[in-house]
């Protein structure tokens, strides 16, 4: 028989599969790795797995002891997979911008949620990040991850993620492509594949960021942007800024265009961030020969989007669906 003893040892081993018609004028491969297959429904299961074994083995996290981590979306349901497993609790704090059916995952997890003001300063003492703060001092046995600066992100990475897109494409990508968010994709997976190619005949794998317009990573001043998980107004210390050869500043209507060209003309149901990243791996691949071979990172599903990306009266409200593509939605319904 051939069966997982539990869900959250499922995490990783995504699958590459090619861009075939978004690629259109392209000469060279562009696949793409698909990580809302992960139990968890996205890349951030990889994180919570590592970062909670790392804190067994210092001590950091004991039998029984609760998880506390401001996160309104995907690191939070995988450390609540790998709570589960392990036999920890979860608390939450997310602002009340978060929708309410995002916290209704985590809830159905069996993780507690805690709903702070967005609408305060972050020194303010119920601002999301100190009242995680104190939930962890006040909680027996609390244990905060702190996906922003625990190195075990970026090694999850350098051990799981890298090493599939090596194998998976026999030693021949020539760059790898993904968004930016906490920085530890990047960061790790980007150092495994500049590690194991260095001294390769053709040359080692190229790194390339992909950031929302206005973000930090791309020069920006944290301007505000739509963009979900990805880009930043300040510099997390999960991110290594050498890794990357290159930054591609992205924006949010080009992303929003081509997360819904993903799913209509790949079959690819996907979130914000990996139309984002699929448009930088494109305007990157268009300068390579035939011969290249691009790996762009998807870091989520779509369904966390359908009231916003997919919703055409949002979309029109931010004036993101161009009069053309409203015409031919319209014609689908009828
Ligand atoms: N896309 C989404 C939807 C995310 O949740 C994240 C994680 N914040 C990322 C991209 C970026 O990943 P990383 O934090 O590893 O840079």
């Amino acid at each position: 028989m051939r069966y997982a003893e539990h869900i959250a040892d499922l995490v990783g081993d995504t699958p590459l599969v090619k861009l075939n018609h978004v690629t259109d004028g392209i000469a060279c491969t562009v696949l793409a790795k698909v990580e809302y297959v992960n139990p968890g429904g996205s890349v951030k299961d990889r994180i919570a797995l590592r970062m909670v074994e790392a804190a067994e083995r210092s001590g950091a996290l004991q039998p029984g002891g609760t998880i506390i981590e401001p996160t309104s979306g995907n690191t939070g349901v995988g450390l609540a997979l790998v709570a589960q497993r392990k036999g920890y609790q979860c608390i939450f704090v997310c602002p009340d911008k978060v929708s309410e059916d995002k916290r209704n995952v985590l809830k159905a997890y069996g993780a507690q949620v805690v709903v702070t003001p967005t609408s305060v300063a972050p020194d303010d003492p119920n601002s999301y990040y100190c009242v995680s703060d104190r939930l962890v001092q006040e909680t027996p046995g609390g244990w905060k991850p702190d996906q922003y600066s625990n190195p075990e992100g970026p090694n999850s990475h350098y051990h799981s993620t890298g090493p599939e897109i090596w194998a998976d494409t026999d030693g021949r990508v020539t760059s790898f492509v993904a968004g930016i968010g906490t920085g530890g994709t990047i960061t790790g997976t980007g150092r495994y594949l500049r590690d194991i190619s260095a001294d390769r005949e053709g040359g080692r794998v190229r790194i390339v960021g992909a950031d929302p317009e206005g973000s930090v990573y791309s020069g920006g001043t944290g301007r505000p942007y739509l963009v979900e998980g990805v880009g930043e107004d300040m510099w997390p210390r999960a991110y290594d800024p050498k890794v990357p050869d290159e930054i591609i500043a992205v924006s949010d209507a080009e992303s929003f265009a081509m997360t819904r060209r993903l799913a209509r003309e790949e079959g690819l149901l996907v979130g914000g961030s990996c139309g984002m990243a699929v448009v930088a791996a494109l305007k990157h691949a268009a300068t390579l020969p035939a011969d290249a071979i691009v790996v762009v990172l998807l870091p989520d599903g779509g369904r966390g989007y359908l009231s916003k990306i997919f919703d055409d009266d949002w979309m029109a409200s931010y004036g993101f669906l161009s009069a053309g593509e409203e015409v031919s939605v319209g014609e689908a319904l009828a």
